[in-house]
């Protein structure tokens, strides 16, 4: 690594983007990505170096879970100091909850971890994937006065780059599969790279800190109207359970019938945390401005503002593992820790 160039590590967790079809069954499973890397010349042509690291065993990314995130965050914390930028290959379907994740797991980042994937497989003669990951490699490899233009962890997905924790999958056909319903995108692929600089979250001077503590004693529970009695509590009398993240109408409105308001004000009580999130794919929580949300604020329920579902869990998820004490964890839930809420 002698060049002035940046060094960008791509780390391979699976996914569509490095998949074949299995000619017995035709269904789509990992391969070796590193093989498959080398049928894109493209990547020599880029002003970067790029090393590449996969998971020993790729997965498809419905089977992320904790000790995933914690593999992706160790590779990302023993390369921190060799590496201008980490470019994640990752499958869309859990995407956005895996980048929300590393977002609270990398306290005081100050590179570019870049989340991208693809809908079509990197072989396939129709692909999304060289777009993507060219276009990923470049925004990671942006930099101004010799450090990094993006300092935050975000998704790079057809011409568009996402603050990790603001986006949501949306489609299963489009190559225009993710959005960000809350915050407008940070880097625009057009003609030219348009970065949004005044959105950009700046670093903040202080070491990085990765933090790997995650509990998974929580549930997301969506309201619908006749949900009933016997299947929420149910759910709140779940054995450990330490909190929900309860998505409900527009503006964060719940039925106001006693018994529902009962079992969440008795689960809090309990110590159980209640965050609530819209079911809207875009605005905000607002407690108190109907009615209907006025009792969950009364009774002491978390507003989850405009953070997005995947976001709210896994910032659960964390805070849960950081124990942080009963007594703030509402005012800290309610602050934006990497810009993930309004
Ligand atoms: N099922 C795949 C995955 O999420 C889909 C994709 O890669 O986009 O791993």
């Amino acid at each position: 690594m002698t060049s002035s160039n940046p060094n960008i590590l791509l780390i391979y967790t699976g996914g569509t983007i490095g998949m074949v079809k299995d000619f017995e069954t035709g269904s789509l499973k990992a391969f070796n990505f590193n093989k498959l890397l080398k049928s894109i010349p493209e990547l020599k042509l880029l002003d970067c170096e790029i090393a590449t690291v996969s998971f020993d065993t790729p997965i498809d990314s419905s089977n992320m879970n904790i000790q995933e995130w914690v593999k992706l965050a160790s590779i990302i914390e023993e390369n921190y100091n060799q590496y201008d930028g980490f470019v994640v290959l990752h499958g869309s379907d859990t995407m956005s909850y895996s980048a929300s994740a590393l977002s609270f797991m990398l306290e005081n980042l100050d590179k570019p971890v870049v989340f991208t994937g693809s809908q079509l497989p990197i072989g396939d003669l129709r692909t999304d994937a060289k777009e993507n990951l060219i276009t990923a490699i470049q925004v990671a490899s942006l930099q101004h006065k010799g450090k990094p233009v993006i300092s935050e962890v975000c998704l790079y997905f057809e011409y568009k780059l996402y603050r990790g924790n603001r986006t949501t999958k949306i489609s299963a056909e489009h190559f225009n599969a993710f959005t960000s319903p809350n915050l407008t995108c940070l880097v625009e692929s057009g003609v030219h790279l348009k970065v949004n600089e005044e959105i950009l979250l700046k670093p903040t001077g202080k070491k990085i800190e990765i933090h790997k503590q995650f509990d998974d004693n929580v549930a997301v529970v969506k309201l619908f109207p006749g949900v009933n009695h016997h299947v929420m509590k149910a759910i709140l009398s779940a054995e450990n359970l330490k909190g929900i993240v309860l998505e409900t109408y527009g503006a964060g409105n719940a039925p106001t019938e006693e018994w529902f308001v009962n079992l969440l004000s008795e689960a809090i009580q309990k110590g159980i945390h209640v965050v609530n999130v819209t079911q809207c794919s875009g605005g905000s929580v607002n407690m108190g401005h109907y009615e209907t949300s006025s009792q969950l604020k009364q009774i002491g329920v978390i507003s989850g503002k405009d953070i997005t579902t995947e976001a709210a869990i896994t910032k659960l998820m964390y805070l849960l593992g950081q124990n942080v004490a009963p007594s703030v964890f509402k005012t800290i839930f309610e602050t934006s820790l990497r810009g993930e809420m309004n």
